[in-house]
């Protein structure tokens, strides 16, 4: 036998075994083979469809667990695994990796770049992590305390990391890199403190900034040497005016959506919210405030600015324009156009062309009162009289702040052309805070205290809030023909937190409300298997083949924005993953601990400003700890009874690696007494109401 056979022999062998490695690339993603899931949204045109239809409308009912992992955090779990070459990748809360065999689920590796806990402040909206990119044998994760991380791919050994945010700001990154032309590309988060997003894109090999993109001017109104430059004196900084915007950014992060085209070779990304919130307050109520709340379109080899199309000029509403980004070949106005789409939080569907932001469309996928339509002449919204609030006013429109579609992906069916977006109806509530002062590294969005101390309520009265609690907030999922801009299907939940979406060529449509995962005929919307995760899950289902079976993952663990202030106690992180013929049970969750009211005989009294804590709960605290029992329900806490114990883990951090930051940089010992005050106050009146309203008044 010559050499070169033998050689060839062990290739074959090898690749008949599974397990090689072959590596990503971006001829490889945009090949883009059935059984793959090589990128966040499974191909580049982040469509979330997958070609396969083993698992389809006929046996969707056979579908069971082929295997399971359990995770060790009981954090929000937002990731889409991806899955390459027989093994499937994932991450958690804390932004850790797992690589598992994707067939059998057997653990490879794991690696935790040991986030430190009272990072945990920097996440608006929880310590969650939405995946990994793959490129040439190496996974890329971004890191809650900004870091951009490379992985040997098959054992989980770091290449090379890099700090891409400065670690004095209070910047995260939740969302997933994008592997593009040999570059890793890399956002951030934290418009609601704020930060000034950017996005960067380093190279794959070394980790060298290639180059970045400023999404806000410079509020010193010197150059940053970065590819926003240009724009940025040309168009952008003329935009805004004087406010508290100058003190940390402006906000614009671009969080979730990071979208490649290979037809126009532009990179799209979506922007967070303009901040602080009140656009009073951030500056003076003057200019559009570019490039925030805006879908910002790049050239893919040097970041330099193409077009953008701002979807909600001078936001006051916190409506991020971050939700997914997606490209299509779809027929508008009776002629096949090449399309961007977006789902806002604002409550509109938007269809650009992908070539030059032009808006084709833009129609209500939910209830929308803060403006009345998109003028497509324009390109602007026609806002309704009474959406903004300034002074003493206030506004309770619709979107609220989680909006009518947050980062939860949709995905696209291009047989039925239909886009399933996982929506949601609810009203918001805004007001300026008055006397509002900037609190740097802290949460700044410049909005009025809610109800919150013994004194009368500071924003919403009693007759509006009665009102709003008559349209609690509900759950859609939204089967939108985007060529028409209207639905064809929805489903209604009670729940408003749901997951995102999966479409496959099977005819099926895979989404998750509360713990009850179903399979929906993507033509009609009905039900044709449903499954109970046990545990909420919000993350969207992903899909994959290996030796001519085909699987359905899901990352199960409630949490994010709308899981924070929910109701669903906290439970470990779960993977599942499904095929036909499955016959897995995952063991029943342990029943979650009842918290018991406290024994308020045994509290130290308190002799703090309960009015004034409740401001600075509302400031401080009220993000992780306002409502519901997802993070510890303070007013059930022991940790309120005594003065010596409240203060060593609210000013001296002794909680910090469970998450709890020290406080001790924004609040003093008056202050964290005064904020016991009030906890103590809500433990008393929280409880009275509790038993009147169950008729167990005492
Ligand atoms: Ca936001």
């Amino acid at each position: 036998m010559r050499p070169w056979i033998g050689l060839t022999l062990a290739i074959l062998v090898t690749l008949a075994l599974g397990g090689c490695q072959r590596g990503v690339d971006g001829a490889r993603i945009l090949k883009a083979e059935a059984g793959d899931w090589l990128t966040y949204g499974r191909t580049y045109d982040e469509q979330r469809f997958s070609p396969l239809g083993q698992v389809n409308r006929d046996t969707v009912g056979k579908l069971g667990v082929a295997w399971w992992a359990a995770f060790d955090t009981d954090r929000g779990q937002e990731a889409t695994p991806l899955e390459a070459d027989g093994v499937l990748y994932t991450t958690t809360a804390w932004s850790k990796v797992f690589a598992f065999d994707a067939r059998t689920g057997k653990p490879l590796w794991s690696y935790d770049p040991k986030v430190p806990g009272e990072k945990g402040f920097n996440a608006c909206c929880d310590v969650v992590n939405r995946g990994v990119a793959l490129w040439k044998n190496r996974v890329y994760v971004g890191t809650i305390d900004g870091r951009l991380i490379a992985l040997n791919a098959r054992t989980g050994a770091p290449k090379w990391s890099v700090q891409t945010t400065d670690p004095a700001q209070p910047y995260t990154i939740t969302g997933a890199p994008r592997a593009v032309k040999g570059m890793i590309l890399i956002g951030n988060g934290g418009a609601e403190y704020p930060v000034r997003g950017y996005l960067s894109a380093y190279d794959a090999a070394t980790g060298a900034l290639k180059w970045r993109f400023q999404m806000t001017p410079n509020p010193s109104g010197a150059p940053d040497h970065a590819a926003s430059d240009p724009i940025m004196r040309s168009k952008a900084a003329a935009t805004w005016g004087e406010g508290a915007w100058k003190k940390n950014g402006g906000g614009a992060t671009p969080w979730e959506a990071i979208t490649y085209d290979p037809k126009t070779d532009l990179i799209y990304a979506g922007t967070g919210n303009a901040g602080p919130w009140s656009d009073t307050i951030r500056t003076g109520a003057k200019g559009d405030n570019l490039f925030a709340a805006s879908i910002v379109a790049l050239h893919a080899d040097t970041g330099a600015y193409a077009w953008h199309y701002q979807t909600t000029p001078r936001d006051a509403w916190d409506y991020d324009a971050v939700q997914q980004l997606m490209t299509a070949d779809i027929m508008v106005h009776r002629r096949p156009r090449h399309v961007v789409m977006q789902a806002n939080k604002n409550g509109f569907f938007y269809v650009l062309d992908a070539a030059n932001g032009q808006l084709l469309s833009a129609q209500k996928f939910v209830p929308v009162d803060w403006a009345t339509r998109v003028d497509l002449k324009t390109g602007r919204p026609v806002e309704a009289p009474g959406a903004r609030y300034t002074g003493e006013g206030e506004s309770h429109p619709r979107s609220g702040a989680l909006g009518g579609h947050n980062w939860q992906p949709m995905a696209y069916n291009p047989k039925e052309n239909l886009v399933y977006v996982p929506a949601m109806v609810s009203h918001g509530l805004y007001g300026d805070a008055s006397g509002f002062g900037f609190t740097q590294g802290a949460w700044n969005t410049g909005m009025r205290r809610m109800p919150s101390g013994p004194a009368a309520a500071k924003l919403g009265t009693p007759q509006i809030l009665a009102e709003l609690a008559k349209e609690p907030p509900v759950g859609e999922l939204i089967a939108w023909d985007p060529s028409h801009a209207r639905p064809r299907w929805s489903v209604r939940y009670p729940q408003s937190w749901t997951s995102g979406v999966l479409a496959t060529a099977g005819g099926l449509v895979f989404h998750a409300a509360g713990h009850e995962l179903a399979a929906y005929d993507a033509a009609t919307g009905k039900p044709l298997w449903t499954y109970d995760t046990q545990a909420d899950a919000i993350a969207p289902a992903m899909t994959y083949e290996i030796a001519g079976e085909q699987y359905v993952a899901l990352m199960v663990g409630y949490g994010g924005a709308g899981g924070m202030g929910g109701d669903q106690p906290r439970r470990k992180g779960r993977l599942l993953v499904f095929k036909l013929g499955g016959t897995m049970i995952p063991p029943a969750y342990p029943a979650p601990a009842e918290t018991p009211p406290l024994d308020l005989t045994a509290a130290e009294p308190s002799a703090g400003d309960a009015d004034r804590g409740g401001a600075l709960f509302d400031q401080f605290c009220g993000t992780c700890h306002g409502g519901g029992v997802f993070l510890p329900n303070l007013p059930r806490s022991p940790a309120i009874l005594g003065q010596v114990g409240f203060k060593a883990i609210v000013l001296g951090g002794a909680l910090k690696a469970q998450g709890m930051a020290p406080f001790g940089r924004f609040l003093s010992d008056k202050d964290a007494e005064d904020v016991r005050a009030y906890l103590l106050w809500r433990a008393k009146t929280d409880d009275t109401a509790r038993a009147v309203a169950t008729g167990h008044a005492q």
